[in-house]
């Protein structure tokens, strides 16, 4: 092995995640995801990169402007939620050409299999699989690139990307095992916290999804308090009281939805939340939980709403964060390709 190729198996703690501009960010995504992003960034122990994954959001159809405008509303969403472009790189995936560079690597390493087994692929290809996007399948092999494109060794998602994340384990694995290298970090899910999977309103048994058609189904980042408290009233339920504990919410699913919703958004855990509402009915409990939801949403959707009045300071803020970015992936991209045997890296 050459001197250009020697590798690490040390690697600075380094944290990536993404969120599609797939559409409007909702309180899934905030509690599941840049909640915590914004808590690892305030930790202190990580490099943290934080990305609008708009190749991603690509593999099923966006309109152009509304893309556009999805992904400066995401900035915008970024940072009003506490993400400072001071301590974080925050940019647009997209412009940082490398993750498209690796992902294609990493096309060739993950097998047909794999991609086909992932639950993502199989909900949103639905039964019509002849006519998804082939980019829909090959997917994870990009997540796997915005991750390893910059050595990240921990990566905050919700439970529904946990899947997508073992196999970025496993393409990394290959990767070293197939060029006898250990040059990919194995990295880590962060999975945390009383939301890492937010359930719809509507339906207990479906996760909470921006690109889902129901709008009544999420509560929005930037809906206003009359019409949170409206979606939270109408919340499906069942007819009985809350428990006091929480084995008292197996098998009550939308129960247990608003239940883990006030315990992340009051920082608190369900067992505590159970001992000041249980014996309650959710008549009782909607309008608390609505109160509380206003009361942490508002301050965030009042910021976005400010912010997205001033589109230069958010593309300005989007270029420097790809810069940035672009400062840690090429190094990175030039040894992958070395290492693969890319006469000219
Ligand atoms: P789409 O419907 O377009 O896939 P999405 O709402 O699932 O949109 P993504 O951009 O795919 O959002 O995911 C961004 C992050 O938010 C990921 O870390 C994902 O795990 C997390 N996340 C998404 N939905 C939820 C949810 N309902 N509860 C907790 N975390 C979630
Ligand atoms: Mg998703």
């Amino acid at each position: 092995m050459n001197e250009a190729v020697q590798t690490s198996s040390t690697f600075t703690p380094r944290v990536f995640s993404g969120i599609q501009p797939s559409g409007g960010l909702t309180l899934g995504n905030y509690l599941g995801a840049m909640k915590r992003f914004v808590d690892m960034q305030n930790e202190g122990s990580f490099e943290t990169v934080y990305c609008m994954v708009d190749l991603h959001a690509i593999t099923v159809w966006q309109d152009p402007d509304k893309l556009r405008r999805a992904t400066r509303e995401l900035c915008a969403g970024f940072i009003a939620a506490g993400i400072d472009p001071n301590k974080s790189i925050l940019f647009n995936q997209s412009q940082v050409a490398e993750h498209a560079q690796l992902a294609w690597i990493f096309n060739c390493v993950a097998r047909m299999g794999w991609m086909q087994r992932m639950t993502q692929w199989k909900d949103k290809a639905g039964k019509n699989q002849q006519n998804a996007s082939l980019g829909l399948l090959a997917y994870p092999a990009l997540m796997a690139a915005d991750i390893l494109i910059y050595h990240a060794t921990h990566v905050p998602v919700g439970e529904d990307q946990k899947q997508h994340l073992e196999l970025t384990r496993d393409v990394a694995i290959k990767f070293n095992h197939d060029y006898g290298v250990d040059f990919f970090p194995i990295t880590e899910p962060v999975i945390e916290g009383a939301a890492t999977r937010v359930m719809s309103l509507r339906d207990g048994s479906k996760k909470m999804s921006k690109s889902d058609p129901s709008d009544a189904s999420r509560i929005n980042m930037t809906d206003d308090a009359d019409t949170i408290a409206k979606k939270i009233r109408k919340a499906k339920t069942d007819p009985d009281a809350l428990p006091s504990e929480s084995d008292g919410l197996e098998d009550r699913p939308e129960a247990r939805n608003l239940v883990n919703i006030y315990a992340a958004l009051a920082e608190q855990s369900v067992e505590d939340v159970l001992r000041d509402v249980g014996g309650k009915q959710f008549s009782e409990f909607k309008p608390i939980l609505s109160e509380l939801a206003v009361e942490k949403l508002s301050p965030i959707s009042t910021e976005m709403a400010r912010l997205m009045q001033e589109q230069d300071e958010i593309d300005r803020i989007l270029s420097h964060g790809a810069e940035q970015a672009r400062a840690l992936a090429a190094p990175i991209l030039k040894k992958t390709y070395e290492i693969v045997g890319m006469v000219g890296a």
